[in-house]
C-alpha cells in the first residue's frame, strides 16, 4: 500500500502582453516545496476580496513558469503516475483552473504542433512502449473517454456517434454495487494493442466532442472529460489479473458564476459547472478535514465517478492551471486556494489484484487430473482401457523430444499412469532394436573411419562413397531451398512495394495532395500491426468521412464557396504548415523504410554467407575425414561481426521509423481535425449566409429581375414547372434579392479567378441550368462571395 497526498503542481501560461509581469513570482529557493506569490497591482488590491493584503503564497510541489515545454511536464508530472500506474495502482491526474489557462492545452495538447502534444498522447506513447519492453508479463490495453455535460455523462467513442448533439446520445449513468463499486453504464471499452489505435481512439472523441458542441453549449469550456486508460496485466500461467486505471482529466473551466452570469441556457449551464465543480470542492473540503465519517461522492456524477481519485485507492495529481493576468487574478488566487485544499488529502494506493476464476478453473482441473493419477498408482486401482490414438502420438511426440534434449537432466514426464509408462518402455525397446538392425548405416564419421582402418574392402569402399554421395545430395539440397526462400522473399518485397505505390488514397476527403508517399503504413514494421493499423485507419478515416462526407453531396456553387472559404480562414496556414512537415516526414520515412530494406537484405546475404561458410567447413572435414576443426574460423567471425553491426544498424533505423510513424499518424490526425473543424464552421457560416437570404430577399416575383433561363423548349418547360411548384420553399426564399444589389457585386468583384468570373457576372447571365437546387446554390454562392470579399478587406 501506498500513503500519499494528492500531488499539487502549477503551471503559468504564457502571456501575450509584456507588461504584466510583476504581477507573479516564483521562489525557487525553496528547493522542496517552491512557492508562488501573486502580488496584487495596486489598483486592485484596496477593493480587492481581502482587504489590505499586497500579495498571497502558495506553496506547490513543483512550478512550471511560462516557458514549460510539454516535454518537461510529462517528465515530471505525468511519467511517475504512468509509472505507479504500470506497477499495478491506479492513478489520475486533472487539470483545474478557468477558462482559458491551458488545461486542454496540458492534457491533451495544442492543435498545430506535434511537439505540443500533451500528456494523453505522451502517456500514452510511454506506455505501449513500456508494454513491448516487458515480455515477463501479459498485458491488456483498453481505453474509455466520457464527458460530462451538465450533470450527465456521454461516451465520447460510442459507435453511434452519428448523432449531431450531445442530448441525441445514450446517457452514460452511475450504478453503484453492494460493495460500493463505481460502474458506469453505457461507457464503451475500445482494446488498443497499439499507441496508434489508443491515438485514434482519442482524437475520435475529441472530434465526437467537436462535432456535437454548438456555439450556445461550448461544450469544451463547459464540460468535464475523463480519458481513461486500463491497464490489465498477468504473469503467463498465472491466474492472478492485475488492474489499474489511469484517468486523465480535464475539468471544465472553473471561473465563478458571477462573471458569467447573463441569462437563459448559459446561466443553467454555468450554474451546473459550478455546481459539479462546487461538489467537488465539497468532497475536497470534506476529505481535507480529519475525522470527516461522510464524504458527499454521490452529490455528483464527476465526484461519483472520481471517488477513488479523490481520497481512495488512487496516486492523484492535480495540475494547476494558471493565466496570470491582472484581470484574472481573483480567478487565479482562487485556483490556487483550491489546491492548497486539494493537498492535504491523503490517498491509498493499492494494488488491485484479483483471481480471474476461467484460469483458476483450468489450473484446478489440471491438479485434480494429476492427484487422481497418483491415487490410481497409489491404491494399486489400474486403468486397463487402452491409450487413444492421440494419447500414443502425443506420448512418442514427448519421447523424441526427450531423446533430442542434450540436457541431461532432462526428464519423461508422461503421469502416474501405468499404461503410459509401459508404453513408453516399449517404444524406447522399439528405437532400440531398430537402431542395432540399421545401424551401420547411421553409423558416426568416427565408426565409418574405425572400418577403414580395419581394412578396406571394395564393399565397405562403395558403400561410404554412397554415403558421403547422399550427403552431398543433402547438402546441395538445403541450399537449393534456402536459395529458393531468398528468392522468394526478394519477390514478396518486390511485390509489396509495387502494391505499395498503388495503395489508394485513403478517402477522398483527405488531406494531402496527390502523390503522397504514403506507403509507410505497409513498411516493414509487425504485419499483424499493420493489420490492426488499417482497421483502426478504416475506422477513423469512415468516421471522418461521415463527418466531412458534407462536401461530398455539395453543389458546384457551394464547393467553389468552401474552397475561398477555407483559402482565406486563419487555420489554412497551420493546415499548410503540417501539409509541408508530413510531406517532409513522408519523405523522410521512405528513405528510411528502403535503407531498412537493404539493411535487411544485407542482413540475409550475410546469413547465407555464414551458412555456406559452415557448409564449406563440414563438407572439407568429411573430405578430408576429419570432424570439423575447433579452431575458430576467422572469415566467419569476421562475417559474424558484421551481422552483428549490420543488425544493430537494422535496429536503430527500425526505431527512429517506429517513432517517424507515430509522429506521422499524429499530424494526420490532426489535420483531420481541423478539416473538420472547418468544414463544421463553413456549414456554420454557410447556414447564416443562407438565414441572411432568406430575410433579405422578398418571397414574391423572384424572376422579374433574373433574366430568362435559356430559351430552349425544355428549359422554359423545366421553369414553368419550377415556379409553379409551390412547395420548393428553399428555392423561392434562398434567392439573391434583386438590381441593385446584384448591381453592385458586379462592381466590386475583383479576381480572375474562376469564382471571381461567376461572382463577376450579374445574375441575368449567370447560366441558370434550371435545377432549382443548383440554381439557388449558384444564387446563393453569388452573395456569399460577396461576403467573403466584404470579411477579408478584398471590398
Ligand atoms: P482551457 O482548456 O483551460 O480552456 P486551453 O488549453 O484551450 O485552455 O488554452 C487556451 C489557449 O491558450 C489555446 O489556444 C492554447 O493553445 C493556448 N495555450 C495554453 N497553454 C499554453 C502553453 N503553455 N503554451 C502555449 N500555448 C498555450
Ligand atoms: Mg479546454
Amino acid at each position: 500500500m501506498v500513503k500519499q497526498t494528492i500531488q499539487i503542481f502549477a503551471r503559468v501560461k504564457p502571456t501575450v502582453r509584456k507588461q504584466q509581469q510583476g504581477i507573479y513570482s516564483i521562489d525557487e529557493d525553496e528547493k522542496l516545496t517552491p512557492s508562488l506569490e501573486i502580488i496584487l497591482p495596486r489598483d486592485l488590491a484596496d477593493g480587492f476580496v481581502n482587504n489590505k493584503r499586497e500579495s498571497y503564497k502558495f506553496k506547490f510541489q513543483r512550478i512550471f513558469d511560462q516557458d514549460a515545454k510539454q516535454e518537461a511536464i510529462f517528465e515530471n508530472i505525468a511519467k511517475p503516475v504512468a509509472e505507479s500506474v504500470l506497477a499495478g495502482y491506479n492513478g489520475t491526474i486533472f487539470a483545474y483552473g478557468q477558462t482559458s489557462s491551458g488545461k486542454t492545452f496540458t492534457i491533451t495538447g495544442g492543435a498545430e504542433r506535434y511537439s505540443d502534444r500533451g500528456i494523453i498522447p505522451r502517456t500514452l506513447s510511454y506506455i505501449f512502449e513500456q508494454l513491448q519492453k516487458d515480455s515477463s508479463k501479459i498485458y491488456t490495453t483498453h481505453i474509455s473517454y466520457l464527458e460530462i455535460y451538465n450533470e450527465c455523462g456521454y461516451d465520447l467513442l460510442d459507435p453511434r456517434h452519428e448523432a449531431s448533439t450531445l442530448e441525441d446520445l445514450p446517457k452514460v449513468t452511475v450504478l453503484e454495487d453492494p460493495d460500493q463499486n463505481i460502474h458506469l453504464k453505457n461507457l464503451s471499452l475500445h482494446q488498443a494493442t497499439t499507441e496508434e489505435e489508443a491515438l485514434n481512439l482519442l482524437f475520435l472523441g475529441d472530434t465526437n466532442r467537436m462535432i456535437a458542441e454548438t456555439p450556445m453549449n461550448q461544450a469544451s469550456t463547459r464540460s468535464h472529460c475523463i480519458f481513461t486508460i486500463h491497464l490489465s496485466s498477468k504473469e503467463p500461467g498465472s491466474a492472478t489479473v492485475r488492474r489499474a486505471k489511469l484517468h486523465l482529466v480535464d475539468l471544465a473551466g472553473s471561473e465563478r458564476v458571477a462573471k458569467t452570469g447573463v441569462g437563459g441556457q448559459l446561466l443553467t449551464e454555468a450554474k451546473y459547472i459550478n455546481l459539479s465543480l462546487h461538489y467537488l470542492e465539497q468532497v475536497i473540503v470534506a476529505l481535507s478535514e480529519k475525522h470527516r465519517s461522510h464524504i458527499p461522492y454521490r452529490n455528483s456524477m464527476m465526484t461519483s465517478v472520481l471517488r477513488d481519485s479523490l481520497g481512495g485507492n488512487c496516486m492523484t495529481t492535480m495540475i494547476a492551471t494558471l493565466s496570470l493576468e491582472k484581470r484574472n487574478i481573483d480567478e487565479s488566487i482562487s485556483t490556487c486556494r483550491f489546491a492548497q485544499r486539494v493537498a492535504l488529502i491523503r490517498n491509498e494506493a493499492v494494488l488491485n489484484e484479483e483471481i480471474d476464476p476461467r484460469l483458476m478453473i483450468l489450473r484446478l482441473q489440471k491438479e485434480i487430473q494429476e492427484l487422481k493419477d497418483e491415487l490410481a498408482l497409489v491404491t494399486g486401482e489400474q486403468r486397463t482401457e487402452a491409450l487413444t490414438e492421440a494419447e500414443l502420438l502425443q506420448l512418442e511426440k514427448l519421447i523424441t523430444s526427450f531423446l533430442e534434449d542434450q540436457d541431461p537432466e532432462s526428464k519423461l514426464e508422461v503421469g502416474a499412469d501405468m499404461r503410459k509408462i509401459h508404453h513408453c518402455f516399449h517404444y524406447l525397446k522399439k528405437l532400440l532394436t531398430d537402431k542395432k538392425i540399421h545401424g551401420p548405416s547411421r553409423a558416426p564419421f568416427s565408426e565409418v573411419k574405425d572400418q577403414v582402418n580395419q581394412g578396406p574392402s571394395t564393399e565397405e569402399e562403395y558403400k561410404k562413397l554412397r554415403e558421403i554421395l547422399q550427403q552431398r545430395d543433402n547438402e546441395i539440397n538445403i541450399l537449393v531451398n534456402m536459395l529458393k526462400k531468398e528468392k522468394k522473399k526478394a519477390q514478396d518485397a518486390l511485390h509489396s512495394s509495387s502494391m505499395d505505390r498503388g495503395e489508394p488514397r485513403r478517402s477522398q476527403s483527405s488531406p494531402f495532395p496527390p502523390g503522397n508517399p504514403e506507403g509507410l503504413r505497409t513498411l516493414p514494421l509487425s504485419a499483424p500491426t499493420q493489420a490492426q493499423d488499417s482497421s483502426v485507419i478504416q475506422y477513423r478515416s469512415s468516421l471522418l468521412h461521415r463527418k466531412t462526407g458534407v462536401r461530398e453531396e455539395m453543389s458546384l456553387g457551394r464547393q467553389e464557396a468552401f474552397e475561398i472559404f477555407k483559402r482565406d480562414h486563419a487555420d489554412s496556414v497551420t493546415i499548410e504548415d503540417n501539409k509541408q512537415i508530413l510531406k517532409q516526414r513522408f519523405s523522410e520515412a521512405k528513405a528510411l523504410g528502403e535503407s531498412i530494406n537493404e539493411a535487411r537484405r544485407k542482413i540475409g546475404r550475410l546469413k547465407e554467407e555464414i551458412t555456406q561458410r559452415h557448409v564449406q567447413q563440414v563438407a572439407l572435414g568429411i573430405s578430408e575425414n576429419t570432424t570439423v576443426p575447433s579452431a575458430p574460423d576467422p572469415m566467419e567471425e569476421k562475417l559474424r561481426s558484421q551481422l552483428e553491426e549490420e543488425k544493430t544498424r537494422y535496429k536503430t533505423m527500425f526505431m527512429r521509423l517506429k517513432a517517424l510513424k507515430v509522429e506521422i499518424e499524429h499530424l494526420q490526425l490532426l489535420m483531420d481535425k481541423a478539416k473538420v473543424k472547418l468544414q463544421k464552421e463553413f456549414d456554420a457560416w454557410w447556414a447564416e449566409e443562407a438565414t441572411s437570404l432568406q430575410v433579405n430577399s422578398p418571397p414574391v416575383n423572384l424572376f422579374n429581375h433574373v433574366k430568362p433561363f435559356p430559351q430552349t423548349p425544355e428549359s422554359q418547360h423545366k421553369r414553368s414547372q419550377l415556379l409553379s411548384n409551390q412547395s420548393d420553399v428553399y428555392t423561392r426564399k434562398i434567392l439573391p434579392s434583386p438590381g441593385p444589389l446584384l448591381h453592385s457585386q458586379e462592381q466590386s468583384s475583383t479576381g480572375t479567378r474562376l469564382e471571381d468570373s461567376i461572382a463577376k457576372r450579374p445574375v441575368s447571365s449567370v447560366p441558370l441550368t434550371g435545377d432549382s437546387q443548383t440554381d439557388s446554390d449558384i444564387l446563393a454562392f453569388i452573395k456569399a462571395r460577396q461576403s467573403i470579399l466584404q470579411r477579408t478587406g478584398c471590398q
